[in-house]
């Protein structure tokens, strides 16, 4: 398993006990790079998927279960980082929250939390691994956005303010090290069939009272022209792509996987 293309790299991949998080770090571990798993989950389960990754595709693992909301937990991952890997060479900011509410009635707590985790997390990573990637002159940043950074839905707002503000951090990024080796990217996903999105399926299927597979379709057709989900495994190759030579010139960029959403 050695000359993959990510061998000898090491990637942190935040949130990434599920869902799109998980995908990427398969994705990024079959090209060779080592993983730094970090997300909420039941320990022994988590314990699994590190060991499960490190056999199936040769790569080293570790766990932090840093609090993203948390700038100490976050300092103190980047640490561990260093202590294990060295240091990060593929960061993916990925970890999020939703919370669906009017503006009026949005709970300012959950304001907060999102702005933390769907935003502000990203700005601590980043400022914490880019030393290393300058030293050696190669980094890839990834940022999972959303469509929601590129255009709104009612009910969202702590989300798309995230989302949007995520891309704005995206383009500085790219551009304070646009002469550099260090590439920093957004990836803007449609609706994916994750248990962040699972919970509005519930919430459709119980406010109009109608069937799961029902909801489902209803969720997508108002949005998502292809009438289908995205997939980890579409976003894992995207990530793949992101960190690839091809992609050297790829900077700042907010590339959308969406089922056409973005395109109305
Ligand atoms: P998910 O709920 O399946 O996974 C979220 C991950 O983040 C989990 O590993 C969870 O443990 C972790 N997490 C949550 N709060 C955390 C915290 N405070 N500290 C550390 N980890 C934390 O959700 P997902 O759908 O895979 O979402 C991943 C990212 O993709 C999010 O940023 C989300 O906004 C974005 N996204 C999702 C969709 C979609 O349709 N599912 C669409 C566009 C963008």
């Amino acid at each position: 398993m050695l000359n993959r293309p990510l061998s000898g790299k090491a990637a942190l991949v935040t949130g990434s006990t599920s869902g799109i998080g998980l995908g990427i770090a398969h994705a990024l571990a079959a090209q060779g790079a080592d993983i730094l798993f970090n997300g909420f989950g039941d320990a022994a389960l988590i314990e699994q998927l590190q060991q499960q990754t490190a056999s199936v595709h040769g790569v080293n693992t570790a766990y932090h279960g840093a609090d993203m909301s948390k700038p100490e937990e976050i300092e103190a991952m980047m640490k561990e980082a260093t202590a294990h890997f060295g240091g990060v060479d593929i960061l993916v900011n990925n970890a999020g929250i939703q919370h669906v509410a009017n503006i009026e009635d949005f709970p300012t707590d959950r304001w907060d939390a999102i702005i933390a985790i769907n935003l502000s997390s990203a700005f601590h990573t980043t400022r914490l691994a880019l030393p290393y990637m300058q030293q050696k002159n190669w980094g890839r940043i990834i940022n999972i956005a959303s469509v929601h950074g590129l255009v709104a839905s009612a009910g969202k707002s702590a989300y798309v303010a995230a989302k949007h503000g995520l891309i704005g951090l995206t383009k500085v990024t790219a551009l304070e090290n646009a002469h550099t080796g260090i590439t920093c990217n957004a990836i803007c996903p449609g609706w994916v069939l994750t248990p962040l999105v699972q919970k509005q399926v519930d919430a459709r299927a119980a406010q109009d009272n109608i069937p799961l597979e029902q909801a489902k379709k209803a969720l997508l057709m108002e949005k998502q022209p292809s009438g289908e989900f995205v997939t980890p495994e579409d976003l894992g190759a995207m990530a793949v792509f992101l960190c690839s030579p091809a992609a050297n010139q790829v900077r700042g960029a907010a590339w959308n996987m969406d089922g056409g959403w973005a395109a109305q």
